[in-house]
C-alpha cells in the first residue's frame, strides 16, 4: 500500500487534524487516514465527525489516556506484522498535551518507521498571531489545578525572559488570571487566544490586570478553548525583589509562622510591597519544597 509513494507498510503515522475548523486538515493527512489499516484515536466517536465529514470508512481503535500502556504494546504487534496505523487525538497534533508518547516511544525503540503529518497545533496557532517574540518560548502545557500550585508555578516564571505558553480551560480560566495577578506585574503583557479557528475566535493581547477585567466581566471570554501567551519578563521586574535584609527576615518568620502571617508581619517591619514579600515568600517556599523531593 502507498502513500503518496510512500510505502506505509508497517509504520505509524502521527496525524494532526484540525483545532476546530474542519477545512484546517492537508491533503496529505486526508490521504494517509485513507490508505491506512487501522487508525488509533483517543476518543473514537469524536474523530468519527471528522472521518465521515471526509468520506473515511476505516478501521478505529482506541488509544486514550487510561489504555496507553497497554494499547500501545497491542498496536506495535499490529505494525509488526505489517498492519499501518495513523494516530490521531481529538483536535491538532498527537502528543502535545494529548496521548501518544508512550506509543511513538514504543515504536522508535522497536526500531519500527515513525512518519509525523504536520497540521494544526493550538499553541503554534496562538503564537502565529500573537505578535510576541517566538524566537524562544516556553510550552507549559496545562497548568496545575489547585491555587497555590498555580501561584507557585507563576513565582517560578516570574524572571523567566522568554515568552511563555500555556493551555487553559473554560473552568480555570477565571482562577488562573485571578492567580497570575497575585504573583506577576499588573502590566505583564499577554495575549489570550480562545476558540482558535472556530465561529468566535477572539484574540486578545492586553496587559494582565486588564485581561482580568475582560474574562470577569464578560461571560463569553469565560466559554471555549483557550491558549495564554504571556510576555516575558522585563528588566524592570528586577525591581521587585528583596533587599537582602527583608529577604532574611522574612525567612526568619516564614520559620516561625505560615506565609500569609509571615508576609503580613514583614509588611509591617519592612513597609515593603505585600505582593513583592508574597512573591517572594512563595519562592521561599518553592525553594524549600524542591530540596526535600532531591
Ligand atoms: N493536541 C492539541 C494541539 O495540538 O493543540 C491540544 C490538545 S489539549 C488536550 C486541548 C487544549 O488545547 C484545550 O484545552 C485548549 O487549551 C487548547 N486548544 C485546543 N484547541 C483550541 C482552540 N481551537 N482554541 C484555543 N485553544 C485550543
Amino acid at each position: 500500500m502507498t502513500v503518496s509513494n510512500v510505502n506505509v507498510f508497517g509504520k505509524l503515522y502521527v496525524v494532526a487534524t484540525p483545532i476546530g475548523n474542519l477545512a484546517d486538515i492537508s491533503f496529505r493527512a486526508i490521504e494517509t487516514l485513507k490508505a491506512v489499516d487501522l487508525i488509533a484515536a483517543e476518543d473514537t466517536r469524536h474523530v468519527k465527525m471528522l472521518l465521515h465529514h471526509y468520506g473515511i470508512t476505516n478501521k478505529l481503535v482506541s488509544l486514550h489516556q487510561h489504555n496507553e500502556d497497554k494499547a500501545s504494546g497491542e498496536l506495535l504487534e499490529k505494525l509488526r506484522t505489517g498492519i499501518s496505523i495513523a494516530l490521531v487525538s481529538d483536535a491538532g497534533t498527537p502528543l502535545l498535551s494529548d496521548p501518544g508518547m508512550p506509543l511513538v516511544k514504543l515504536v522508535k525503540e522497536a526500531g519500527l518507521d515513525v512518519v509525523p503529518i504536520p497540521g494544526a497545533c493550538a499553541l503554534i496557532t496562538a503564537l502565529s498571531a500573537a505578535g510576541m517574540p517566538v524566537t524562544q518560548f516556553s510550552f507549559e502545557g496545562f497548568l496545575p489545578r489547585t491555587s497555590s500550585a498555580r501561584k507557585a508555578f507563576f513565582t517560578e516564571r516570574l524572571n523567566l525572559t522568554k515568552t511563555w505558553v500555556f493551555y487553559e480551560s473554560c473552568h480555570r480560566i477565571l482562577a488562573c488570571l485571578q492567580d497570575m495577578v497575585e504573583v506577576l506585574p499588573l502590566d505583564r503583557e499577554i495575549v489570550i487566544a480562545r476558540e482558535l479557528t472556530k465561529l468566535h475566535e477572539t484574540i486578545v493581547k492586553v496587559s494582565l490586570s486588564e485581561a482580568l477585567t475582560i474574562v470577569s466581566t464578560n461571560d463569553n471570554m469565560r466559554k471555549g478553548e483557550f491558549v495564554v501567551i504571556v510576555q516575558g519578563a522585563v528588566a524592570d521586574d528586577s525591581q521587585h525583589l528583596l533587599s537582602e535584609e527583608q529577604e532574611k527576615l522574612l525567612r526568619i518568620l516564614m520559620r516561625e509562622c505560615s506565609i500569609k502571617t509571615a508576609v503580613a508581619l514583614a509588611v509591617e517591619i519592612t513597609g515593603q510591597r505585600k505582593k513583592t514579600l508574597y512573591q517572594a515568600a512563595l519562592l521561599i517556599d518553592q525553594e524549600a519544597t524542591n530540596s526535600a523531593h532531591q
